[in-house]
């Protein structure tokens, strides 16, 4: 039989706490080449390697270092981005390193999908993970990330689709962990259609509690492990509008009926939320009565890129007015993840919604 000794289950218990220390989050900066593609489309910036490294290097050198160490505690970077140094020559993953933020990789290879269902998917990128991950180990990183995507409408989703990605999520965090590697376990339900937040807090009470059975089936070492889930939110298009407080409390809710207490951190993905909402969210989230067992922290993407890429702009004269937006939207999210944000990182940018339909990372 293959068992994790003590030893390095402690190892993996002791990186997932550690990125979901007190006012810590993680930037998401793992959007693969087509992706970072399409932001630099909107800047006019073109998709080649060295901008990439341009963008990356601003990302992570943000000062005062203070600052990002206080509020990161972990990145997720893109496989090019893990061997990828600063002009001065000193690779990013020491750069975090170096501020006590830990590196992550995002290891999964994009949905795929099922055969006879309404467009719903998997997501590919088992053959030949524990090799990949021997490497990114070697290379600094600690944590990786694997991102399944379901649908709620017309049918969606389907058992199929929550049974399959359940499935491929527990085998997944099973390779990580054989490998010291702590998986942060992904299942997005996306915010696209009409249904209310009774919908959105059905259906992913309905994953999670898959996603935990599997987990258990795997035997997963929970302690060594995150979950990055969507906050419980109405679909885009619903007509009716509710408050902070009500998605705090149905996201909150729902997770307590699933997320064992064994699991040290749950770092949501933004979703399309705006910067502003996805802080005031988690604001909201820290600050109910119910007992929380697990950090509830950030592992966002776009709600903390936006505002900076657009100050950024591709130019070399706005770095630094664009690495003060990414440090000011990271401040205020470690203040949420402890209740104590004052909405003082609130303007016109970090209001602006970030929702893409159908939505790929
Ligand atoms: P968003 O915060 O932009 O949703 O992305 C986070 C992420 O890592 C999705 O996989």
């Amino acid at each position: 039989m293959v068992h994790l000794s003590a030893q390095e289950k402690a190892a993996l218990a002791e990186i997932a706490q550690a990125i979901v220390a007190p006012g810590k989050g993680i930037l998401a900066a793992d959007e693969s080449t087509g992706t970072i593609g399409k932001r630099f489309a909107g800047i006019q910036v073109e998709n080649v390697e060295d901008n990439r490294q341009a963008y990356r290097e601003l990302l992570f050198t943000a000062e005062p270092a203070e600052a990002l160490s206080k509020s990161l505690g972990g990145v997720i970077f893109f496989e090019e981005t893990l061997y990828q140094k600063t002009k001065d020559g000193k690779l990013f993953t020491q750069v975090l390193q170096e501020r006590g933020i830990i590196p992550g990789i995002k290891v999964d290879k994009g949905v795929t999908q099922l055969l006879g269902t309404d467009g719903e998917t998997t997501t590919a990128g088992l053959d030949g993970l524990a090799e990949r991950l021997q490497k990114y180990y070697d290379a600094g990183a600690r944590f990786a990330k694997w991102r399944c995507v379901l649908k709620i409408g017309n049918g969606c989703p389907t058992f199929l689709a929550i049974d399959e990605n359940a499935h491929v999520l527990a085998r997944y965090a099973s390779i990580c962990q054989a490998n010291r590697i702590v998986p942060i376990v992904e299942p997005e339900i996306l915010m696209d259609g009409d249904h209310d937040l009774e919908v959105a807090k059905d259906v992913t009470e309905r994953v999670l509690a898959a996603v935990y059975k599997k987990l258990n089936e795997h035997h997963v070492y929970l302690e060594g492990s995150l979950l990055k889930p969507n906050m419980v939110c109405p679909g885009q298009d619903c007509p009716k509008k509710y408050t902070p407080q009500e998605i705090a409390e149905a996201t909150v809710t729902v997770l307590r009926r699933t997320v064992p207490a064994a699991v040290p951190g749950i770092t949501f993905l933004s979703g399309g939320q705006s910067e502003e909402a996805a802080t005031v969210h988690l604001n909201e989230m820290n600050r109910t009565s119910a007992l929380r067992p697990w950090s509830l922290t950030f592992s966002y993407g776009r709600a903390l890129q936006s505002s900076c890429l657009k100050t950024w702009q591709g130019k070399p004269e706005n770095v630094k007015a664009a690495q003060d937006v990414l440090t000011k939207r990271a401040i205020a999210n470690s203040q949420a993840a402890v209740g104590k944000y004052t909405g003082d990182a609130a303007d016109s940018n970090a209001g602006e919604s970030l929702y893409v339909k159908n939505y790929k990372y």
